[in-house]
């Protein structure tokens, strides 16, 4: 079998996994995604028992059918290694009857580092296969969690350099130091005037500007992207949602086959869309329950069918969801609406032009795999100390989301199947928030003292990624505004 790529919007097609992963975005501002999705190749039980490796090599073959096995087993090789503090890579923690995925125990301690220890890697042999010849410039727009895990997976990897945009008033201190600190000759990072959408409709509007990709082209640079619209990200995402079913089955949690539901706090809907290409795949997963925070942009769609951008953009303390525009539900618009790319234009150009679209009545049928709700700020504090309170297990303001929506489901619904909360960043990267939710006398220290506080609290030990930042020396000081973002890139880079 062999799985080639093609644009959401029709403007390419027949495209191999190594190319769509070096281009990130396709020509016509679509995102890449496979003809179809791939079925498991083999009966679930075999995966029973694999390690972390061997597993995302039974899935990741599948998509990346161009790769040689030792080509694709150089770049799980290099990611899933001791840059994790747990050989496990993304362990299952049972708590209060829920499962928590911990997808923070890579280098930067957000589940991001999932797919962004092994993008790199991909890109590598991608450019390699397809004999680029050019420096590749990976542009990132970051809600705080993907600049710093991009930032160390591409920090000193030769033929690359990263330049990362975060919002800068839009991101938590200990995100803020984590950038400001990277090393690597290749890293650069600007702090904009402006939030995540500004950021990310600003590198948007770079790729997709003919004239500054012909520059870049005379000055011997080809862009690539690093944020979750490369096919590259989601395809490595799929894999621990097998990964956490193998353990419940092997646990005695849940009988081989038996649905269980996959709950993803989310923003730009790539980690909740490697789950539903999961169960595409064949993964029994009942319910896809789809966890926003205030900017509930995606609740309000799947309940209505209508998405709406123009509303108020709300700092709330899960700023990694933070988001209005969720890019990756393309790829999921693309997929109910039969793959036709017409429909996906007309959706987009009115999302552009009107800051709206509305999906057809069939169309709204495909959205019977989710379930959506959200939680407000106060929801969120409140889910932090009763998990806390319940089962002494602390838990960051972004998984909080999806527990406090968890909740709401199981009142909703009365479904009492095993569920999988996926737990997308450790507390030691929001101490503010999460400290602030368990005691409000916390209030008064600040977001470094607040770590030993964290630490005395719950004697989980301070993750090397948060003990590393403390003092280090600030290397990146650009500041720019949202509209000034192109400009920039060509004083980093020097084009003329
Ligand atoms: C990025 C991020 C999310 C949202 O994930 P999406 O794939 O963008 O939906 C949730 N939590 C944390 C901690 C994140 O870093």
């Amino acid at each position: 079998m062999n799985t080639l790529y093609k644009s959401t919007r029709g403007g390419e097609s027949n495209i191999q996994a190594s190319l769509a992963i070096i281009k990130g975005l396709a020509c016509d501002g679509g995102l890449f995604v496979p003809n179809e999705i791939p079925k498991l190749d083999k009966p679930l039980e075999d995966l029973l028992g694999l390690e972390y490796k061997d597993l995302a090599y039974e899935i990741m073959k599948l998509y990346l059918t161009d790769f040689t096995e030792d080509e694709l087993r150089y770049c799980i090789n290099n990611a899933y290694d001791d840059k994790f503090d747990t050989k496990e890579i993304a362990p299952v923690v049972k708590k209060n009857r829920a499962h928590y995925l911990e997808l923070f125990h890579g280098s930067t301690i957000a589940f991001k580092d999932m797919a962004l220890s092994i993008l790199p890697y991909l890109m590598k042999v991608s450019a390699k296969k397809q004999n680029i010849d050019k420096e590749i410039v990976i542009l990132t727009a970051t809600s705080g969690d993907t600049g710093k895990a991009a930032l160390a997976g591409f920090a000193d990897v030769e033929g690359i350099k990263i330049i990362v945009f975060y919002p800068k008033d839009g991101v938590s201190p200990i995100q803020k130091q984590q950038m400001v600190t990277q090393k690597g000759d290749n890293t650069y990072v600007v702090g904009i005037e402006g939030n995540f959408d500004d950021a990310q409709n600003g590198v948007k509007e770079i790729f997709n500007n003919a004239e500054f990709v012909q520059l870049m082209d005379n000055n011997g640079y080809r862009f690539s992207s690093a944020n979750s619209i490369n096919i590259g990200r989601l395809i490595p995402q799929i894999v621990y949602y097998f990964y956490a079913y193998t353990k419940m089955v092997a646990s005695g949690d849940i009988k081989m086959g038996e649905d269980i539901n996959v709950v993803v706090p989310t923003g730009n809907f790539g980690n909740i869309l490697a789950a539903y290409y999961a169960k595409n795949m064949g993964l029994p997963i009942h319910q896809l329950i789809c966890a926003s925070n205030d900017n509930k942009v995606l609740y309000d769609f799947m309940n209505t069918g209508v998405y709406n951008r123009k509303r108020e953009f709300v700092l709330t303390i899960s700023p990694s969801m933070d988001i209005l525009i969720s890019s990756n539900l393309e790829r999921l618009l693309y997929k109910i609406s039969d793959n036709k790319e017409s429909v996906i234009n007309n959706l987009m150009s009115s999302l552009s032009s009107k800051g709206e679209y509305e999906i057809s009545d069939d169309m709204k049928k495909g959205l019977k795999d989710f379930y959506g709700n959200y939680a407000s700020i106060d929801e969120t504090y409140d889910a932090i100390k009763e998990v806390f309170d319940k089962s002494g297990y602390l838990i960051d303001s972004h998984t909080a989301v999806g527990s406090s929506v968890y909740k709401k489901y199981k009142k909703d619904t009365g479904d009492n199947r095993k569920t999988v909360i996926a737990s997308t960043a450790s507390p030691y990267k929001f101490t503010r928030s999460v400290m602030k939710a368990i005691d409000e006398s916390y209030e008064k220290y600040d977001d470094f003292e607040l770590i030993e506080k964290m630490n005395e609290l719950t004697g989980v030990e301070i993750p090397k990624a948060i003990k590393d930042i403390i003092g280090a020396e600030i290397r990146h000081k650009m500041i720019c505004d949202k509209d000034r973002m192109k400009e920039t890139v060509k004083e980093i880079l020097s084009l003329s």
